[in-house]
Formats: C-alpha cells, structure tokens, sequence
C-alpha cells in the first residue's frame, strides 16, 4: 500500500504539494469513489486508478533483496531445479530476475529486480560493485593465503583483482571482490591451497544483507537503498 499522494507523485502528475491540490479538485477516482485526502492509502498493484478521466498505468520498478538458502538456483525458470523467483510470494515479480548468480549451494544477499538497465549496469566490471562475502574453509586460513587473496590471484582464464580480508577465526574469513566471475570465490581459495565450506554474500555494493531475513525470507529494498544503487549504477 502506498499513499496516493506519494503513487501520483512518483507517476509525474508534480510535486506532492500539486497533487494535493489535484486530489482537493475532486480529480482523482479509486475504484469508482473520488478520493480527495492525499494520506488515503492505495494498493498499487491492485487499485483501479484515474485521473482527469484517464487510467493510471503506473509501471513501478521493484527490487527485492532476498536472503537466498541453499538449494535453489540463481535463475527465473529451471525444469529441474527450483528457482529463486519460485521462492518469492509476490504477485507482481512477472518480470523480475536475478541480478548476477549465485552458486546453488552459496546463500545470502541477492538483488532481485525488474530494471534490466540497472542491473546491467551494477554488472560491469567498470562500476566496481564489491561484493563481501562470510567464508569458511576446510584447512586452516593462514597469512601466506592472505598475502595472496589480498595481491590478487591468477587463474587459468581470468585474473582476480587484489581481494580484502578480514580474519574472523582460523577456519571463517570475510572476503571482498570487486568482480563477480564464475565460481571466484571457490576458485580463489582453490589457487591458495584451500577449501570453501561454506559460502554466504553479506553485502552487494551499498546492500547489507537484512540479518532480520532468515534463509529463503524477502523483503523490498527502502527509498533509501534503491537510491543508493542508481547512485552506484547510474540512471538512464
Ligand atoms: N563465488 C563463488 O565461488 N560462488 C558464489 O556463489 C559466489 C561467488
């Protein structure tokens, strides 16, 4: 639901003091009723909605951050596996995706979202998305392997840029990336000798991942947080 001020607003008919006036004249329909409070709450999605006798086709850009569980692929659809966009309970996510995968196994943080320009943009290499991720590994995490992540690391196809480490015990580190390639994180500690166990995404670029979402449990992202990724990505 959303205040019918704030809906008219952000669909280009002014400013909320214009649309309060708009509202005052008697010019707006809900349903069929003539609503002329701006505090009076409206369902987006659902509404039957006019001005001055035209519909409003109010096409909003959503964006979900989903706490993703294991289990599930970074895909819309899948006939074998079930997807993330299977997991979400919104009506509206038609035409939602993923933005950037996840392995099947790795949890945590993943931006879902309808702005295709946006989430092409957040995937260039160019804007330098960091994306920090809680690891855990088999054999015991030690300077020498630090030393190496945080130099950068070769691979057979692709080279990872220096990573930052933070130590949290012998066997958990938290990792930052500043690209997003094909297994990186598996596949760099792989070239320092040692074993991803257990991989979680705790943030992507300016999102933290909300730790009030237990796996598998979404949210929409706030004001706040949508502005700071076109912030980050850009606007067209
Ligand atoms: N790196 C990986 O190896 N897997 C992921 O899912 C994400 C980053």
């Amino acid at each position: 639901m959303i205040r019918i001020d704030k809906l008219l607003s952000h669909a280009g008919f002014g400013t909320r003091k214009e649309v309060k006036v708009l509202l005052k004249q008697g010019r707006v329909m809900v349903n069929g009723t003539c609503i002329k409070q701006d505090k009076t709450k409206v369902n987006e999605y659902e509404d039957d909605i006019w001005v001055d006798g035209e519909q409003l086709t109010y096409v909003k850009q959503h964006f979900i951050m989903l706490n993703k569980p294991a289990g599930v692929i970074s895909a819309t659809v899948d006939e074998i596996h079930t997807t993330v966009m299977d997991i979400i309970d919104f009506p509206n996510k038609k035409d939602m995706f993923p933005v950037g995968r996840l392995d099947i196994d790795t949890e945590g943080l993943l931006l879902i979202c309808n702005d295709g320009k946006l989430a092409h943009r957040l995937l260039l290499p160019k804007h330098h998305v960091d994306k920090v991720y809680e690891v855990h590994v088999k054999e015991i995490f030690d300077e020498k392997q630090k030393e190496q992540l945080e130099q950068g690391i070769v691979l057979s196809d692709v080279i990872c840029e220096g990573a930052q480490v933070k130590v949290i015990n012998e066997h958990q580190i938290e990792l930052t990336i500043h690209e997003g390639k094909f297994h990186q994180v598996k596949r760099m500690m792989h070239a320092v000798g040692n074993e991803v166990t257990y991989l979680k995404r705790i943030q992507f670029g300016p999102l933290s991942l909300d730790s009030s979402l237990a796996n598998g449990e979404w949210r929409f992202l706030t004001e706040e947080e949508v502005e700071a990724l076109y912030a980050l990505g850009g606007k067209t």
